[in-house]
């Protein structure tokens, strides 16, 4: 009897887990030759993981991105119907991130993660080392820290900040760390120029070879030689065929890497567990409780939607989808999932290829409702443990909530979709709202375990998108084109 892929996928995952703990306990333990087993082990598991896998999964998303873009486009019957599909893909984005930041809102603001009496600890320990670094302060340069009401002085944050960002660069998490002070001090004006405006006009060979790829410049791109292949007609034949051959052949590349899936999802799963363990959740389990149940519910309202007004059922949304789901939950990351996701959604979901080819890759890009929901959480959840500090003058006011709500979306469209891309654009939320980017680390913890689920609803939320556009671009795009579908 042969194992179906799904099922395959779903052992590897749990083998990985077991493997996983077994390699934790075994880190734990003194002995140096178990020591040298975990170091061999994880070299492994980091080889056929993220090294080849995601390795080979990356390779195809730039030509898969322009080549998905412009096969979509120049299969669409003329310009309406792409400027149809267009504003029909942007406002159920739209629609569904406001929903998915509402909800992380709702809960970590009735849950307070951040006033739980393990959090309470948290904030302990800080107050006391904020003791020690206000006296060191006044010893090194014989200045009060406080002012006269109590208040720290701005000499004082100062030099509080850069102790802070010199203690934080030196430890295990640096390269975060360091990604993190790279976004500081940026305004509105500066990501709206450098996030925006250059990407899409960079040279698109340059956006294809870039690491990781540019995907909005590829997309900008693909969108103006898809539209421009529909004007000129006749004489761009060969190009459009060279493109939607290109898009099969990924495809095909895409399947021959599914077979290899379930053995290098395990790899992954437990060098992540093995990695982690458990036991970061004893202090930060209420934060990830606000996450995860933010994100269970928000699921709840995309199986509704796909339901009332996509038509598929829930089983059959899953059952379309449970390969991309799983790849996204272990690979972290939407733009890696993207050539299976493309391939659930039309092969399994029956969704036009003319929709997915251009929805998908842009909702990777830009749609990431768990990312949103994530972002606001972790925001509020750091002022409410550490608001009315020294250097964390912030309280919880309607104002500061709304900021919040208006930064999450804008950070989650900016989130490249790469692991912990969302734990850097939170630097533009908390900025925002003037929360000292030196607290993020504090959650890096978990944020390998909380971007599974994220980037797993982000890739639900956007198979949803195709599948509402489709149905309701149905009677202008006819049946599903199977015999246009990629690879068939
Ligand atoms: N890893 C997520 C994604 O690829 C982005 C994030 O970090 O939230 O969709």
């Amino acid at each position: 009897m042969r194992i179906k892929l799904h099922n395959l996928i779903f052992i590897g995952m749990i083998g990985g887990l077991l493997i996983g703990l077994g390699l934790w306990a075994i880190k734990r333990s003194p002995d140096e030759t178990y020591q040298a087993v975990y170091t061999h082990a994880l070299w492994w598991l980091d080889l056929f993981g993220p090294t080849v896998f995601m390795g080979a999964l990356k390779m195809i998303i730039a030509p898969l991105i322009l080549a998905s873009i412009v096969s979509g486009v120049t299969s669409l019957p003329d310009m309406k119907e792409l400027g149809a599909i267009g504003w029909k893909t942007l406002a159920y984005y739209f629609c569904t991130t406001t929903i998915a930041v509402i909800i992380g809102l709702v809960f970590v603001l009735t849950i307070q993660p951040g006033k739980r009496a393990a959090s309470v600890e948290v904030r302990n320990r800080r107050v006391a080392e904020l003791d020690e670094r206000r006296q060191a302060y006044q010893e090194t340069t014989g200045q009060p820290a406080l002012s006269a009401d109590d208040r720290p002085n701005t000499a004082y944050l100062v030099w509080l900040a850069e102790q802070e960002g010199v203690e934080h660069t030196g430890g295990t998490e640096a390269d975060r760390y360091e990604k993190l002070a790279g976004a500081r001090g940026r305004t509105a004006g500066d990501i709206f120029k450098d996030d925006i405006v250059r990407p899409l006009l960079m040279n698109p060979f340059q956006s294809l070879s870039a690491s990781p790829p540019n995907s909005l410049g590829i997309i900008f791109f693909s969108l103006l030689l898809g539209i421009a292949c529909m004007v000129v007609g006749k004489r761009a034949a060969l190009v459009v065929s060279f493109f939607q051959g290109l898009n099969a052949v990924i495809m095909q590349v895409t399947r021959w890497l599914m077979s290899v899936a379930p053995f290098a999802i395990g790899c992954i799963m437990a060098g992540l567990v093995a990695r982690n363990g458990p036991e970061i959740f004893q202090t930060l389990g209420w934060y990830c409780g606000a996450v995860l149940g933010g994100i269970l519910v928000h699921v709840c309202i995309l199986v509704a939607i796909a339901r009332v007004i996509g038509g598929v059922t829930p089983l059959r949304l899953f059952r379309g989808i449970r390969e991309a789901y799983m790849i996204a939950f272990t690979t972290r990351s939407s733009a890696a999932t993207l050539p299976v996701t493309i391939a659930n959604t039309t092969e399994k979901l029956n969704v036009s290829p003319k929709v997915a080819n251009f929805s998908l890759p842009l909702g990777a890009t830009m749609n990431m409702d768990g990312t949103a929901l994530y972002e606001g959480v972790a925001v509020i959840f750091l002022i409410q443990l550490y608001g009315g500090l020294d250097d964390v003058s912030i309280t919880m006011t309607a104002m500061t909530t709304l900021l919040i709500f208006i930064t999450a979306v804008l950070a989650s469209v900016g989130a490249a979709a790469v692991p912990d891309a969302g734990l850097v654009t939170m630097v533009l939320v908390a900025s925002a709202v003037h929360l000292p980017i030196y607290y993020i680390p504090l959650i890096f913890a978990v944020d390998a375990f909380l971007d599974m689920f994220r980037t797993s609803t982000n890739v639900l939320g956007d198979t949803v998108g195709a599948i509402v556009v489709n149905r309701l671009e149905r009677s202008r795009l006819g049946a599903p084109a199977l015999d246009t579908a990629p690879g068939r």
